[in-house]
């Protein structure tokens, strides 16, 4: 016989696959003395075989259910049923990895006609005993029968109205027994059956519930979301009920032990006198800050407190507390690792590590990568937002700044996302699980109702977007499609601006800033780069690019794309003289303007680099990209350039290729125009001489682009070291340099150790090579890589995130292969897949020297590399 439970006593922390995180917890915290209600916790291996046992609880399972009840009550001196001292419970689900929101919990199972009658006479408060039966009615019919809450809420908002009530405290004994009836007709009508009244039923029908729920649409949405398996399966804990609705000396709340939003280390939280369970969350009444315990209750606070502290310390992390007053008496029934947004997750960390609570790889091991790209969020741009006026307020529950057009629903905001690429902002009176889908694609969201701990809040900081909550002056109507913000009307696709990090709204568009990095992050990263091997660096053609590079701590530029500079207007217009001109004669003087203007960015961009390396590549894409196409364009380019605009057809015409992106590029055009390569690097050297004249040492480093044999490496490096050979002789001057090849032809990384010989460095230029192996066009993929992915063919984008087994293995050879031939060989990595976490896993494990990515990813990757080593 399998063992399928465990009494919180048996368990502990560690115990997470089988206890589940709520769990394991509840066991840790029984283990350490904290006043836990007692119970037990149902395994997931139980829940596993469930799913084998066709959805039912088997007959040994139930038979341990039994035994755990019978041990429970003989432990609390309470049975179901019981006139005397009835045992009420609670079902509540937990899984391995915390999934907030996405499963169901029932709470006051053991209820019934008889038991309600009992709790009145026994606790002497007839209103709190049917106050926790409707509760249970409606979250039993709810999660057991899937009758929707709505069914159940009218009946009490119906009431409230009749009666003229504000809140639900004014419900009366006789408005609840009232509304107990109601909601059992509800039973009634919609199921023809009635509640059941049996409370060991009651148990095993939410049991059965809750093992169900682990495959409900919004549990499956946010593990598809977070990438969590599907086979983990749910454990279930059965545990005593304690009552926040006893009376005003009674409450129920959730604390974090730091803010979650900042990371700043003080208790945040928030409670309800005279309430249950859910109550705060919901967003039903609003909380009160647990400040506010502190005065009212002092005695709970300070204990409450010292709990807090005891478990950080013990968990060596953030908390996120759930607890319950009952009469005067405190009661844990919660402690996980807490939510928080990116900007609290570093700055926990790293204070974390002053505290001495965790060490430094530690602090860099429990930061995401990909997360600390919403850390460099942006904000409105100060002179923008002082021209406009904020229209409401709310509460600042995740910070960020937005504009989008709003949508009322998930649906509608999904659909304006999705077809008509628009960025969108949720609002709504609250959010609930089944909106995540809307949510995951909100550029920001806003909720007329609720606290710093309501749904969207904790939702939208979990996912590192902004977010203003309990916004006063904004109604939203879902009938009209409507919102009115402090009396304007706004519809669905007007344009909204959000201020998550001060709580503010602004109507229309506001332009945002630029990102930036902040202390906490610049130390993190700091010590990311002592512990990563690999160097990272950025793509970047121009001193704006570089600087903002540098400000995200890039060692420098490991791929500067020298064709983006030609694109300029002025420039653009040499460009196509020397094009089109008939001989090398024809293009000496367009060349000579443009050595002139490219000279002067390579000189800006060396000035920046103060001592870092800056790769640059000579130019790579075909000819024609710089010419004009229809007739339209060719004519105005024509009148431009003072030619004829037949000529100028019959040019474009003759640089046309069939299959460009396998044509004349790259360093195909440096054999047949070597004096666009030759006045190349005349401009870099020419840029690093003049600052050599200034007393700074600049090593240039050129890379030459799709490099396939030795023999053609070898005859572009002629090329390119006797014309730097030449401005050394002319200079009378001679400075350290390097020529290396960009890897991204199959046929280079075959041959790798030959081109090595002529090659100062490698560095793989994915995107080429994924398209050449592949055999996939990346300009065209979108046609049916979707469906490679949805039909498991792919296991993911291969220009995203490298194909470890194809275009990994041919990088792989590449690197042995140029090291065997040079083994100091420096390889680096440039492209998008060189800013993906998973692909710099790989890299690492293959030996690359760095990679290079755009700007904003430096942060991304810098983390990643040295989690890669760590
Ligand atoms: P979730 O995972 O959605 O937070 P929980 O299982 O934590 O679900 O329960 C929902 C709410 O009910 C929480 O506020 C919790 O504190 C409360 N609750 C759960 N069990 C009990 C209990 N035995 N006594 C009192 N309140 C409980
Ligand atoms: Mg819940
Ligand atoms: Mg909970």
């Amino acid at each position: 016989m399998m063992k399928y439970i465990y009494p919180f006593e048996e368990g502990n922390k560690d115990m997470r696959q089988l206890l589940g995180g709520k769990g394991a917890n509840l066991a840790q915290m029984t283990n350490l003395g904290l006043p836990v209600p007692s119970g037990f916790t149902i395994s997931t291996e139980a829940c596993n075989a469930f799913y084998e046992n066709h959805n039912q609880l088997s007959d040994d399972l139930l038979d341990q259910i039994h035994r755990a009840i019978a041990a429970l009550s003989a432990k609390v001196g309470k049975t179901f049923n019981s006139s005397t001292a009835p045992l009420l419970v609670s079902v509540r689900s937990g899984a391995a990895i915390s999934m907030p929101g996405m499963m169901d919990t029932i709470l006051n199972i053991g209820l019934n006609d008889q038991t309600v009658i009992a709790l009145a006479n026994l606790t002497a408060n007839e209103r709190f005993a049917y106050d926790s039966y409707r509760r249970l009615l409606a979250m039993f019919g709810n999660v057991v029968y899937g009758i929707s809450e709505a069914t159940f809420d009218g009946v009490i908002e119906k009431r409230k109205a009749d009666q003229g009530y504000q809140s639900d405290l004014d419900l009366t004994v006789n408005d609840l027994q009232e509304i107990v009836s109601e909601f059992k007709a509800i039973y009634q009508k919609e199921l023809n059956h009635e509640f059941p009244q049996d409370p060991t039923d009651q148990l095993m029908a939410a049991i059965n519930s809750v093992f169900e729920s682990w495959n409900n649409h919004r549990a499956q949405v946010y593990r598809r979301e977070n990438d969590i398996p599907s086979d983990l399966g749910t454990a279930v804990n059965v545990q005593m009920m304690v009552f926040g609705n006893a009376g005003e000396d009674s409450g129920t709340g959730v604390a974090f032990t730091r803010d979650p939003a900042t990371g700043k280390k003080q208790l945040f939280g928030e409670y309800l006198l005279n309430a249950q369970g859910e109550d705060v969350v919901a967003g039903i009444r609003t909380p009160q800050p647990i400040e506010t315990l502190r005065s009212s209750m002092p005695h709970l606070y300070d204990q409450f407190a010292t709990i807090a502290e005891k478990l950080e310390l013990h968990y060596r992390d953030m908390q996120d507390l759930e607890f319950t007053i009952e009469n005067g008496k405190l009661y844990m029934l919660q402690a996980r690792n807490g939510k928080r947004t990116p900007t609290a997750a570093v700055k926990i960390a790293v204070d974390l590590v002053s505290e001495k609570l965790i060490s430094k790889q530690e602090a860099i091991m429990r930061i995401k990568p990909e997360s600390v790209q919403a850390i460099l969020y942006p904000e409105f741009d100060e002179q923008a937002l002082a021209e406009n006026k904020i229209v409401a307020s709310g509460l600042p529950a995740s910070p960020g700044a937005a504009t989008g057009q709003i949508y009322f629903t998930a649906e509608s905001a999904k659909k304006a996302h999705d077809d008509q690429h628009r960025k969108v902002i949720l609002i709504r009176q609250d959010t609930s699980p089944e909106d995540i889908e809307g949510m995951v694609v909100s550029e920001a969201i806003v909720t007329s109702r609720g606290g710093m701990t309501s749904h969207a809040a904790v939702v939208a900081r979990g996912m590192g977007t902004p977010a203003t909550v309990g916004v006063n002056g904004l109604q939203v109507n879902y009938q009209t499609k409507t919102a009115t913000i402090s009396g304007n009307q706004l519809h669905e696709g007007d344009w909204l601006s959000v201020d998550g990090t001060h709580g503010n709204l602004y109507l229309g568009q506001i332009k945002t800033t630029d990102l930036t990095v902040n202390d906490d992050l610049a130390t993190l990263l700091d010590w990311a780069k002592d512990e990563a091997r690999l160097g990272v660096y950025a793509n970047a053609d121009t001193p704006k690019d570089f600087a903002q590079a540098l400000n995200f701590g890039a060692d420098g530029i490991g791929l500067a794309r020298t064709e983006h500079m030609f694109f300029k207007p002025e420039r653009l217009l040499e460009m196509r003289r020397l094009i089109i001109a008939e001989d090398a004669e024809g293009r000496k003087t367009p060349l000579k303007r443009l050595l002139e203007m490219q000279r002067g960015d390579f000189y800006e961009l060396y000035k920046l680099s103060k001592g870092r390396s800056v790769t640059i590549r000579l130019l790579d894409p075909p000819l024609h990209e710089f010419l004009p196409h229809d007739e339209k364009e060719i004519k105005a380019v024509a009148a431009q350039l003072e030619i004829d605009p037949d000529y100028l057809a019959q040019r474009v015409d003759a640089l046309k290729e069939l299959n460009p992106m396998l044509g004349h590029r790259g360093d195909r055009l440096a054999v047949t125009f070597p004096d666009i390569y030759q006045m190349q690097i005349q401009a870099i050297m020419g840029a690093a001489l003049q600052l050599l004249d200034e007393g700074i040492i600049i090593e240039p480093h050129i890379m030459i682009p799709l490099t396939d044999s030795k023999a053609e490496m070898s005859w572009v490096r002629d090329l390119v070291v006797n014309q730097i050979e030449d401005l050394f002789d002319a200079h009378n001057a001679k400075l350290e340099y390097t020529v290396g090849t960009m890897m991204e032809m199959p046929r280079a990384c075959l041959t790798a150790d030959k081109v090595a010989e002529v090659s100062d460095f490698f560095s793989f230029g994915t995107n080429d090579l994924t398209q050449l192996t592949f055999g996939y066009s990346r300009d065209d993929v979108g046609s049916f890589m979707p469906a490679y992915i949805k039909e498991g063919i792919l296991p993911a984008d291969p220009f995203q995130t490298v194909d470890v087994e194809g275009v990994g293995a041919l990088m792989k050879m590449a690197v042995d292969k140029g090291r065997f031939t040079k083994p100091q060989l420096p390889i680096g990595v440039c492209g998008e897949i060189g800013g993906d976490p998973k692909s710099i896993h790989f890299f690492e494990a293959i030996g690359v020297t760095y990679v290079s990515c755009s700007p904003f990813r430096v942060p991304v990757a810098r983390l990643a590399a040295a989690q890669a080593h760590l």
